[in-house]
C-alpha cells in the first residue's frame, strides 16, 4: 500500500503534515505545469524562485531516503496541467490513496477536492500547521465580534505565543504598539546594507535557462538572480537581516528612497510563503535580538506584528471570506490598467521607482505597494481584478491567500473596510514627505491645479467627493471631509475637472 504525496511549489517545509508520516515506499510527486505558471504571467524570477526551490528540496528528501517523482517543465510525457499529473502518477505507480497538505489557495483546494473524489481513491487533506492561527481558531476569533481589526487578533496571537510578553499578561514596554514611532521619513546621508546573493547550483543554472526559454513573454527581469532557493540559504537570509537590518526596520519601515528597493526590509516573505522558513522561528529568532539588548523595541516590535499579527490576519480573513470574497469591489472600480504598471511610459517619477523595483526584483517593499501603486488604483478606479492579477504576477512572494485581502482589502478598500478601518488614499503630500521621489519628478507635488501639479492631488479630492455616500460615516475621514468642504464650489468643480483631465491623460499614456 504505498501513498502518493503531492507537494505544492509552496509547500517546500521538511514539517509539512503531508510529509510528516512518510514510508520509503511512498512516492512524493512534485510538478512544474505550464497550465498553472501561466493562469497570470508570472514574473520569470518568482518562476525561477520556485522551481529551483522545489527542484532542490526535493533532491532533499531523496537524501532523507524517500521516494520521489518530479516532473519538469521540459519532461517529454508533462501534460502540463497539475491535475493530469496527479491522474498521469496515481496510474503509473498505482497508488493506494493520495496524502497532501491543503493547498494554500481557495481554487485550487476545489478543484484537486473534486479530482480525488473522481479518482475514487481514499485521500487525506491535511490542515497547514505551518501557519501560527489555523483556519479553524480564525473563523472563532472572529465569530461574534462586529468588526475585525487586526491590532485585537495580534494582541491574542502574542498572548497565546508569549512574545514579547513580560512574566503577566502584559507586553514587554508597556505598549502593544510601537508605530507611531515607526514612520521616520528618509534623511539626507542614509545608507542601506548590500544584500546577499548565493552561489549558483546546477540545478538553478538549469531551471534559470528553462525559465528564460518557456516564459520569454512574461513580465520581468530574470537576471541578475540572487534569491536563496534553499532553506540553507534562507537561514543565511534571515541572519543577514537580523544582524544589519532589524536595529533600523521600525524607524524607516515607511520611508522610500529612489534607487533603494529593499531599504531595511527583511525580503523574508517569498521564503515564509513557499515554506523555506517558519514564521515562528522568526519571530522568536526577532525577540531574541531585542531580549539580548542588539536592536530596540520599536523595531522588533514592528517586525513582530508584520509577522505574528498581519500575516496571519490576512489570511485568517481570505479563508473566512472565499470564496465571496473575490467577488467584491465595494467601490466599483472597473477603469482599465494603465500599461505603465506594465513598465510603459509615465512621468511620475514615484510610479516609475516602484514598477521598476517590481520589474528588476519581482519585490517591492510593502510601502510602495500600498501608497504608490496601490494608491493610484484605488484613487483612479482601476478594475479591482485587473490590479489584483498584477499584484499576483509581478511579486515572488505572491500567493492568492495573501495578495488578495492585501490587494482587494487594504490597497483598494474593495472589501468595504474588513481588512483596514478606512481607504489608504492619500495625496502626493504623503508620497513627498516619506520619500525622495519627488524631487527628480517633473510634476510639483505641492500643486493642485496647475499643468504640472501632481497627479495624485486632485484624484485624491475627486476619489473622497466620487465616493462621499459610502465613506462620508467613515470617523476616519472626517477630517479630510472637513478639508474638502473647505473648498468653494468652483473650486471643487476645478478640481474634479482636473482628475478628469487627469484620467484621460493617463489613458492617452501621456501621464
Ligand atoms: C497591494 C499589496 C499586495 C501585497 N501582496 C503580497 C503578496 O502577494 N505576498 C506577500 O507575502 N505579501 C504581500 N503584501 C504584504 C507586504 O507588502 C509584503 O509581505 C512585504 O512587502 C514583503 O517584503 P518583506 O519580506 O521585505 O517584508 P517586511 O517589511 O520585512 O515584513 C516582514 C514580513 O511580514 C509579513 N508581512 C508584512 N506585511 C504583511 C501584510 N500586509 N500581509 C501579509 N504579510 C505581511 C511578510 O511575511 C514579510 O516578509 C502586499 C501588500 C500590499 C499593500
Ligand atoms: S510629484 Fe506626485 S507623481 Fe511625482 S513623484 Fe511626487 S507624488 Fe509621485
Amino acid at each position: 500500500m504505498s501513498a502518493l504525496r503531492i507537494v505544492l511549489w509552496d509547500q517546500l517545509s521538511h514539517t509539512l503534515s503531508a510529509l510528516k508520516d512518510a514510508q520509503a515506499h511512498d512516492v512524493v510527486l512534485f510538478c512544474e505545469t505550464h497550465y498553472e505558471a501561466s493562469l497570470v504571467p508570472h514574473h520569470p524570477k518568482k518562476l525561477a524562485f520556485l522551481y529551483a526551490a522545489m527542484r532542490h528540496f526535493a533532491q532533499e528528501l531523496c537524501q532523507k531516503g524517500l521516494r520521489v517523482r518530479y516532473v519538469t517543465l521540459d519532461a517529454t510525457d508533462n501534460t502540463g496541467m497539475l491535475a493530469s499529473e496527479i491522474t498521469r502518477a496515481v496510474k503509473d505507480l498505482g497508488a493506494s490513496h493520495i496524502i497532501m497538505t491543503q493547498p494554500s489557495e481557495y481554487a485550487l483546494r476545489q478543484d484537486l477536492l473534486h479530482l480525488f473524489k473522481e479518482l475514487t481513491l481514499p485521500f487525506e487533506m491535511r490542515e497547514d500547521d505551518r501557519f501560527l492561527c489555523s483556519e479553524g481558531a480564525f473563523k472563532n476569533w472572529a465569530a461574534g465580534r462586529k468588526e475585525l481589526r487586526m491590532e485585537y487578533f495580534y494582541r491574542d496571537m502574542r498572548k497565546h505565543y508569549r512574545i514579547l510578553m513580560d512574566k503577566g499578561d502584559k507586553p514587554l514596554g508597556g505598549q502593544w504598539n510601537f508605530d507611531k514611532e515607526n514612520r521616520r521619513p528618509p534623511e539626507c546621508g542614509l545608507s542601506f546594507p548590500k544584500r546577499l546573493s548565493h552561489p549558483r547550483s546546477d540545478t538553478l543554472k538549469e531551471v534559470l535557462r528553462l525559465v528564460g526559454k518557456h516564459f520569454p513573454g512574461h513580465f520581468g527581469d530574470l537576471e541578475p538572480f540572487y534569491y536563496a532557493v534553499t532553506r540553507e540559504q534562507a537561514l543565511l537570509e534571515l541572519e543577514d537581516f537580523i544582524i544589519h537590518c532589524l536595529p533600523f526596520f521600525g524607524d524607516y519601515q515607511d520611508a522610500m528612497v529612489r534607487d533603494e528597493p529593499y531599504l531595511f526590509h527583511s525580503l523574508l516573505s517569498s521564503y515564509l510563503n513557499a515554506g523555506l522558513l517558519a514564521p515562528l522561528e522568526i519571530c522568536r529568532r526577532a525577540e531574541r535580538v531585542y531580549l539580548e539588548g542588539k536592536a530596540p523595541l520599536n523595531c522588533v516590535e514592528g517586525f513582530i506584528r508584520q509577522i505574528l499579527g498581519w500575516r496571519e490576519f490576512i489570511r485568517g480573513v481570505y479563508w473566512l471570506k472565499m470564496p465571496a470574497y473575490g467577488d467584491l469591489n465595494y467601490l466599483e472600480a472597473n477603469g482599465p490598467l494603465p500599461s505603465f504598471y506594465w513598465g510603459g511610459p509615465t512621468h511620475m517619477a514615484c510610479i516609475k521607482e516602484a514598477v521598476t523595483h517590481t520589474r528588476i526584483h519581482a519585490y517591492s517593499h510593502h510601502i510602495q505597494r500600498l501608497m504608490v501603486t496601490g494608491n493610484f488604483a484605488l484613487l483612479a478606479g482601476l478594475d479591482v481584478a485587473e490590479v489584483q492579477a498584477w499584484y499576483l504576477s509581478v511579486y515572488s512572494d505572491a500567493f492568492e491567500w495573501v495578495e488578495m485581502p492585501n490587494t482587494l482589502g487594504m490597497a483598494l478598500f474593495g472589501d468595504g473596510g474588513l481588512v483596514g478601518s478606512k481607504p489608504y488614499a492619500a495625496s502626493g503630500k504623503y508620497i513627498h514627505k516619506m520619500s525622495n521621489f519627488c524631487a527628480q519628478c517633473p510634476y510639483n507635488p505641492d500643486g493642485l491645479l496647475e499643468e504640472d501639479a501632481c497627479p495624485f492631488n486632485a484624484l485624491y479630492w475627486d476619489f473622497l467627493a466620487r465616493h462621499r455616500q459610502k465613506l462620508d460615516n467613515n470617523p476616519r475621514l472626517s477630517f479630510s471631509y472637513k478639508n474638502w468642504d473647505r473648498f468653494d464650489t468652483p473650486k471643487q468643480e476645478a478640481i474634479r475637472h482636473k482628475a478628469k483631465q487627469t484620467l484621460l491623460t493617463m489613458k492617452e499614456e501621456t501621464l
